[in-house]
């Protein structure tokens, strides 16, 4: 039955259970709250699913992808022959290549040890491949020393310089410090914490903010144990197990605003009443399920202008690998590439490789990798081609028979790797919008961190201004 006007009171409405609306429902519930989640696929997770290869089928992984902006410009051999021969048997795939920056203090683990859950992260340090071969650790304790002093002095700075950092692009900062190792650290960290490989757009501070978890020499990167799908899966249980409610295939139509104030949602022509509606949707698609009418127009003008981040990823299921790579991830650059930014960073990682991460048959070796791109070039035929080749040519310098051990081959490109781009000219949406009640959540948010942690963020930070403006009697 559902709840009519005056019974909302403690009751919360999450549109999407992408990781941010997850976590935020696990909170909530935890809280004390009435929650109901509505998701529109029958998967949750968002972009931060995993597919099970035993049971995808051609057509249906190109409608996931699709719906989620995703699409695979090549795969070897031919996608119909990967479905057909049942190559993806026994596997478990993203959407795209998946890490989880700050390893194992990543807000993954944080937020899972709030609320008593705890899931496998594997981690790893960061290599950097070479012309001739690659460097692991990327930063030797030798480097450390040496750059330490100069970063250091950055990284400690207060909050009131950082926000000032923020608005110096990395071009600059690089011309006042960059010489050496310390120019090649900052031209590919801030490129990879950020993905964007455009240097004029990328904020000092927030690079330096995201390079302090490196230097505090924690593993900078993990991947859970049984694919990502291991993080909603926990958070959604934990909700259904404390009384949330989550409704797949539930796709919200409208929600209802009357006088300023979000009061609830349409649902399959139902009307469903809430005190707070929280959206973990794309922010640039808001206006398709609330009338912009309700907005500021300069609001509803910023908000459909955000650009996201692109990406060409890479999956090669592989027969043999050096066992030395075997859980190791490794950054690459590669200069004058005529793309946005002109050099482009990436990463190839073998985490996934380890048999330990359960993601593939015995023997078979999971290697995924990516490359920064923007959007546009992310739907770019003639430029995807160029960045396969980097691709395929930075794997090839660690396993130089990659030809002959290649089992498959898939590359997906997408133009919403993260909803909102964290750059100095794309400023995020605050998580409180001009409607009352109305809140807005994941990596599209202004929250710390990118991608998977900026949306765990998103939903810690909601919480908070949720206990602070909702009636105790609610809270635990
Ligand atoms: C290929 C690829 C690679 C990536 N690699 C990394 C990485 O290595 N590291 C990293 O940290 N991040 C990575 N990301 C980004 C990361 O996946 C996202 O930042 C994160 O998953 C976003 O979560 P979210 O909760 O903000 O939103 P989403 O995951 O987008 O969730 C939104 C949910 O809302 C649902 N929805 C939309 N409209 C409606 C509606 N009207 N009614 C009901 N439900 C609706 C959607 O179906 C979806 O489930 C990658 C993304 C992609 C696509």
């Amino acid at each position: 039955m559902y709840v009519k006007k005056e019974n909302a009171e403690n009751r919360i409405c999450i549109i999407g259970a992408g990781i941010a609306g997850l976590t935020a429902g696990a909170f909530l519930t935890k809280l004390g709250y009435k929650v109901k989640i509505f998701e529109k696929e029958n998967i949750l997770g968002g972009r931060a699913l995993s597919l099970n290869g035993n049971t995808l089928t051609a057509e249906n992984y190109k409608k996931i992808l699709s719906r989620f902006h995703v699409h695979i410009p090549f795969s070897t051999p031919s996608l119909e022959t990967i479905f057909e021969k049942k190559m993806l048997r026994g596997y478990i795939i993203d959407l795209g290549f998946h890490v989880i920056g700050g390893g194992s203090i990543s807000n993954v683990r944080e937020v899972l040890s709030k609320l008593n859950q705890s899931i496998d992260i594997m981690e790893s340090k960061i290599g950097f491949i070479e012309n001739n071969g690659y460097n692991f650790p990327f930063l030797s304790t030798m480097d450390k020393i040496r750059i330490l002093p100069e970063i250091l002095r950055l990284l400690t700075s207060r909050e009131s310089t950082m926000k000032k950092l923020d608005l110096i692009p990395m071009t600059e900062t690089i011309k006042k410090y960059g010489k050496g190792k310390m120019r090649l650290i900052l031209e590919i960290f801030s490129r990879a914490i950020t993905t964007v490989n455009n240097l004029n757009q990328i904020s000092t501070g927030e690079t330096l903010r995201a390079q302090k978890n490196l230097l505090k020499g924690s593993s900078p990167v993990g991947y859970p144990k049984n694919g990502l799908q291991n993080i909603s899966q926990t958070l959604a249980s934990y909700i259904r197990q404390n009384g949330g409610e989550i409704h797949p295939k539930k796709t919200v139509k409208n929600i209802i605003i009357e006088e300023n104030e979000a009061i609830g949602i349409i649902v399959e022509n139902e009307e469903h009443y809430f005190k707070s509606i929280i959206s973990n949707i794309l922010v640039q698609n808001l206006f398709d399920i609330a009338d912009q009418k309700h907005f500021p127009t300069d609001y509803v003008k910023k908000l459909r202008s955000l650009k996201g981040t692109g990406s060409l990823c890479a999956y090669y299921s592989l027969k043999k690998i050096d066992p030395q790579l075997i859980g190791k991830s490794f950054l690459f650059i590669e200069r004058n590439t005529g793309i946005d930014g002109d050099d482009a960073v990436g990463m190839i990682d073998f985490i996934t490789s380890s048999p330990k991460t359960g993601t593939a048959p015995s023997n078979h070796y999971l290697v995924q990798a990516y490359i920064i791109c923007t959007p546009d070039e992310a739907k770019n035929k003639k430029t995807l081609e160029t960045l396969k080749q980097i691709l395929d040519k930075k794997l090839q310098q660690l396993i130089p028979d990659l030809e002959l051990q290649t089992r498959w081959a898939l590359y997906p490109a997408t133009w919403h790797l993260d909803g909102v781009a964290k750059t100095i000219d794309n400023i995020k949406p605050e998580i409180k919008t001009p409607v009352d009640n109305l809140y807005i959540i994941g990596d599209c948010v202004k929250s710390p961190g990118i991608g998977i942690n900026c949306a765990i963020n998103s939903a810690k930070i909601l919480c908070n201004l949720l206990q602070k403006t909702m009636k105790k009697p609610y809270l635990i």
